[in-house]
């Protein structure tokens, strides 16, 4: 079935979006518990009320809207997120969501009834918050926050999270108290840019996920001895800035060994103290990323990197701690959402690429309380969080026929 989706319309939530937060690059900074991403949930619900879903909020600060199916139980939904790194681009998260909203209204236009219900999420948080955590409000959804991560944790001014949560509704005490059971979906299905170039250099317009990948995450401090850098000698120094720049290139050197293991690591944080010319590093923090599909283990090049990082730090008779931020498995998409989608893609006549989702998505948290399915929309160059990110239109288009016949073929009419 070929619903008819109001691209025009598309495009205006999605301009008024794009100017929320908007940088002097062109980019979106609305970092998650900003004023600028309050102002874009905001926004989102009003578009939820208007597309008559009856906007809520569950206990994990993710806004929900529904259209209600003729028969009671499990929906199928569909949704991204509306926060964006710092300066990053328009079309993360923002395609999916505002797009999600629209195949809701293009289903209400074709005078639609499913028999199971439809609903359009907004998670909160996907990328990682100042907290350090990615994705928070679909893990908070299916029970993966405990009371030791949102009183514990805290942002580099000593903010606790729960207090985060609190300024902008959402009650700590409550994300504790949820029972995911009764967040239980039949499907959910996330449209998203691709964020690399598979499909822009294939010139094929859908990409069908068929694995999600999941992040490994630590923080590895280092504490050395802060000294004078002209008083004291080279062979009596104890620099942790030198002992990370060892770990790095460790992250590295470990990673390109399996890279036939489509194994990736990156050190993209790194935190100097006391940061000043003349003293030697006294202390030195750094997160380590390591990313690799479901055919080989994570914790085989893990287990090298610590390995190597206890050695430089034993060596340089410096101190270390590595602290475990998320390990999250890489996860397989389901069976019967994937073959929902080849055969919505048929019955459009748009070609499609099977391929594996290289970056982590709510998608991934989602397979905890239901069964997931994910379709990628080419990214011009491969480029993601970044100002100059783009889609063209005409490709969102096919991608919103495809999640509108999709969700209602799942929704049974
Ligand atoms: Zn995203």
């Amino acid at each position: 079935m070929r619903i008819a989706i109001n691209i025009s319309r598309f495009k205006q939530d999605f301009d008024a979006m794009s100017l929320i937060g908007r940088t002097a690059e062109g980019g979106a900074s609305r970092l998650a518990f900003s004023p600028q991403e309050q102002i874009a949930r905001e926004f989102v619900k009003q578009k939820l009320y208007e597309a008559g879903l009856n906007p809520f909020m569950d206990p994990s600060g993710n806004l929900h809207g529904r259209r209600l199916g003729v028969e009671p139980g499990p929906a199928v939904a569909a949704g991204s997120h509306s926060d964006s790194v710092e300066n990053g681009g328009h079309f993360d998260g923002v395609v999916g969501l505002l797009g999600a909203i629209e195949v809701m209204r293009s289903i209400n236009d074709a005078g639609i009834q499913t028999r199971r219900s439809l609903e359009v999420i907004s998670f909160l948080s996907e990328e990682p918050n100042r907290f350090g955590i990615s994705c928070f409000g679909s893990r908070a959804l299916c029970g993966k926050m405990d009371r030791a991560l949102l009183y514990g944790r805290s942002d580099i001014k000593g903010e606790t999270l729960s207090a985060a949560l609190s300024s902008i509704g959402v009650s700590a005490q409550e994300i504790i108290g949820l029972n995911p059971e009764e967040y239980k979906y039949n499907a959910f299905v996330e449209l998203h840019v691709e964020q690399g170039r598979m499909l822009y250099d294939s010139k094929i317009p859908l990409g069908l996920v068929t694995e999600i990948v999941g992040a490994y995450r630590y923080k590895v401090t280092f504490k050395g001895q802060a000294d004078h850098s002209g008083g004291t000698p080279m062979n009596s120094r104890r620099d942790a800035l030198a002992a990370a720049a060892e770990a790095i290139l460790a992250v590295e050197r470990t990673c390109r060994k399996y890279q036939d293991k489509d194994i990736v690591g990156t050190v993209g944080v790194i935190h100097v103290s006391p940061g000043a010319i003349n003293v030697i590093p006294g202390e030195c923090d750094i997160i380590i990323e390591v990313r690799g599909s479901t055919h080989f283990p994570k914790s085989t090049p893990v287990a090298e990197i610590k390995e190597a990082i206890q050695n430089t730090a034993r060596q340089r008779k410096v101190e270390v701690n590595i602290e475990t931020l998320m390990e999250d498995e890489s996860r397989s998409v389901s069976p019967r959402v994937l073959q929902a989608l080849e055969q919505g893609a048929a019955e459009l006549g748009y070609p499609c690429l099977r391929m594996p989702s290289r970056t982590g998505h709510d998608a991934l948290h989602m397979a905890e309380l239901s069964e997931v399915g994910m379709i990628f929309l080419p990214s011009r160059e491969g480029v993601g969080h970044h100002p100059s990110e783009w889609t063209d239109m005409g490709d969102i288009e096919k991608g919103l026929q495809l999640l509108a016949t999709t969700l209602v073929n799942l929704a049974g009419s």
